[in-house]
């Protein structure tokens, strides 16, 4: 395992930490704003369920992952040290819970699109599985040998992202043509564990993406919320098992916008 240094710099209020296991510095919150955001979360209403038409899923994950592949990309070569190589598959489970697993994958719940009420809000939640693979976090998991932990769940593949690191493209058809292939015919979902700090990193760097694709962080907000009240019910306990509380991620998220908007829509991805 590798060592890291743990380095935090102050960037006008907010608090930057490189942490162990990540790739760049993420937001450490202080604890006003942590009880402001919680404060928020438990003036907001319940969270609705809306009825999904068929299909919808997965035209709507498509649409979105098409959209998100290039910044999302230009992340992964930025870091250049997770595997940019990825897939997108719809998972029937109504649950509040996405995932990053092992070969690339990207598993989204049914349930996340069932509380969205934009595509914005659907877009953070794939957004941030797949800094989970630039950043490399999945291998990383792998290799603290937590993989393989297998949950049931029958996938409908739906949309393709692939490339290589360099840049090249070129398994993206070939992969688009086999997950198409395999949909419905019951892959399973890979669910690891991952650090605190990698779920603050992940929040931070599918942002970025989030930002770069043009999708409006604003309305994204609002899922942080909704998974915030989610969790509170006992909904998205699994999804809140390993990610910072709903409150700290709330805080966490309006820190990084304003850094996004004050650095004019980037974000500093080495420490210091
Ligand atoms: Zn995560």
């Amino acid at each position: 395992m590798t060592t890291r240094r743990f380095l935090c710099l102050s960037l006008g209020a907010l608090a930057l930490c490189g942490c162990r296991g990540t790739a760049t510095p993420v937001p450490v919150v202080a604890g006003d704003t942590i009880a402001h955001a919680r404060a928020e979360i438990g003036d907001a209403p319940p969270p609705l369920r809306r009825q999904l038409a068929e299909g919808e899923v997965t035209a709507t994950l498509r649409r979105i992952s098409r959209r998100l592949e290039p910044p999302a990309w230009e992340l992964c070569r930025d870091l250049g040290v997770g595997a940019c190589d990825w897939y997108v598959a719809a998972s029937r489970s109504r649950q509040l819970n996405a995932s990053a697993g092992l070969d690339g994958r990207v598993a989204i719940n049914r349930g996340i699109l069932e509380y969205a009420r934009s595509d914005d809000e659907v877009a953070f939640v794939m957004a941030h599985e797949l800094a989970h693979h630039a950043a490399n976090h999945v291998e990383s998991a792998r290799d603290d040998t937590s993989a393989g932990a297998a949950v049931g769940g029958l996938l409908a593949a739906v949309a393709v992202a692939a490339a290589a690191a360099s840049g090249a493209r070129t398994g993206a058809a070939e992969n688009r043509r086999m997950i198409e292939n395999a949909a419905g015919t019951g892959a399973r979902i890979g669910r690891l564990a991952f650090s605190q700090a990698q779920e603050r990193e992940a929040d931070r760097l599918g942002l970025l993406v989030l930002h770069r694709a043009g999708y409006d962080p604003a309305l994204a907000r609002h899922f942080v919320v909704t998974m915030a009240r989610a969790s509170r019910r006992g909904e998205g306990q699994r999804l809140f098992e390993t990610h910072p509380s709903g409150p700290e991620r709330l805080a966490a998220f309006d820190a990084t916008l304003a850094e996004l908007r004050a650095r004019g829509g980037t974000l500093p991805l080495r420490a210091g």
